[in-house]
């Protein structure tokens, strides 16, 4: 049996690096350079600056053996590790356009992303943007201008989890000429591979599930070997967001579990979704793995499971009732960020009210009693008491 026709689970947890002292887990390579015996063999390495260790900036043995494993989950050629999801997504992106330009990307993007695209990318280098109802697959189409040339994608978003028809739109880019990106940070390449659907470029903050320990922040591209060395040469090497030797590393020791950690999430996410479901102090819960969410059957065509980030609404606007469920709350850390062993609990309201006016959050559809939580790897029966003392509350 060859590991390179084995399935995830096996590929996850299997190395073919050779170490000289028989060492079962790869070593860190905590260097900066390598060095070469002589004139020749360094002036060899430069005509392929993307596969030869030179320097740790491009290239260093911890991470490749990191980012080979993200690239064969994934179903793509070719990834590359950088310092923060944002590092890799603000990357990609850039790769994708030139200045003035247009992108069509979908409303409820992650924060950062927004902003980076209708604020920094106009401002800087006058690059529009049109953010459309991903939902509905014909308002691609009709945004498409002359000068688009980036489709940017994030399905599930991370708070109201709408999804996008991920082979249609890959179908309506290419169409057109258009690249495609997309932050599949929700789903983990467990549960969705979007190359395999047609998607130029995939992106994830690696600091949720594909690290899952709440102990690294860093980010990874995923593409074929073409599309992923440009990028490497270019917004890799010259803005410089690479990540270090130890994080890597300990990406790698997290992946080991990433199959049986997103099973155990997905599992215990359901269970807490159904008993949310049924509460009578809650309006609504929002998660594609339940069977009445309103893309239930996208979900299940394009993804092959559902992982452990929902949001439901309490059945009231009394931010004095809200704060004392998110403060009762005990096994529920109240934080942002998600994807980790422990469990979350945020209430987008907080940032709301601090940098919208209540118009804008009522257009954007987020109400008062909107509360996200990440259901981290312990026992559903202890997260859905948890949730029971604070419920009662409202
Ligand atoms: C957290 C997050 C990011 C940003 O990742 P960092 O690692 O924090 O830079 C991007 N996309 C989504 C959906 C996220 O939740």
């Amino acid at each position: 049996m060859s590991l390179k026709n084995g399935k995830i689970a096996t590929i996850l947890n299997h190395d073919q690096h050779k170490d000289q002292y028989g060492a079962v887990v790869p070593p860190i390579y905590q260097n900066s350079l390598f060095t070469f015996e002589s004139w020749d063999d360094i002036d060899n390495a430069f005509d392929d600056k993307s596969e030869n260790f030179i320097y740790s900036r491009l290239l260093n043995p911890t991470a490749k053996i990191t980012e080979d494993k993200i690239a064969k989950i994934a179903g793509g050629e070719k990834a590359k590790l950088c310092a923060s999801g944002i590092a890799a997504i603000s990357s990609a992106i850039l790769h994708c356009v030139s200045a003035g330009d247009h992108i069509i990307t979908v409303n409820n993007i992650y924060g950062p992303s927004n902003n980076f695209i209708c604020k920094y990318l106009k401002d800087k280098f006058n690059i529009t943007s049109s953010f459309i109802d991903g939902t509905n697959i014909e308002e691609f189409e009709k945004h498409i201008h002359p000068n688009t040339s980036l489709i940017y994608l994030e399905s599930p978003s991370s708070l109201n989890f709408e999804l996008q028809d991920l082979e249609a739109v890959a179908k309506i880019a290419k169409k057109h000429h258009i690249k495609t990106v997309i932050d599949n940070t929700w789903a983990s390449p467990i549960f969705q591979k979007p190359l395999t659907l047609g998607i130029d470029i995939e992106v994830h903050s690696v600091s949720k599930y594909l690290c899952g320990h709440s102990d690294v922040v860093a980010g990874v591209i995923i593409s074929n070997k073409k599309l992923l060395d440009e990028i490497l040469l270019a917004e890799h090497e010259l803005l410089g967001a690479k990540i270090a030797p130890f994080e890597a590393w300990l990406i790698l020791r997290s992946l080991r579990t990433l199959k049986i950690r997103m099973l155990a999430h997905q599992q215990t996410a359901i269970t807490v979704a159904n008993y949310l479901d049924k509460h009578p102090k809650v309006k609504k819960v929002n998660y594609p793995g339940l069977p009445h969410f309103e893309q239930f059957d996208l979900a299940k065509k394009q993804m092959s499971g559902f992982s452990g980030l929902l949001s439901f609404v309490l059945d009231t606007k009394d931010i004095e009732k809200i704060k004392l469920f998110v403060n009762k709350l005990e096994l529920f850390k109240l934080g942002v960020s998600w994807g980790g062993h422990d469990s979350l609990v945020y209430a987008p309201i907080i940032s709301y009210l601090k940098e919208l006016k209540p118009e804008q959050f009522k257009a954007m559809n987020i109400t008062e009693g909107l509360i996200r939580i990440s259901i981290g790897l312990e026992d559903a029966d202890d997260l859905i008491n948890d949730l029971e003392e604070a419920l009662v509350l409202i």
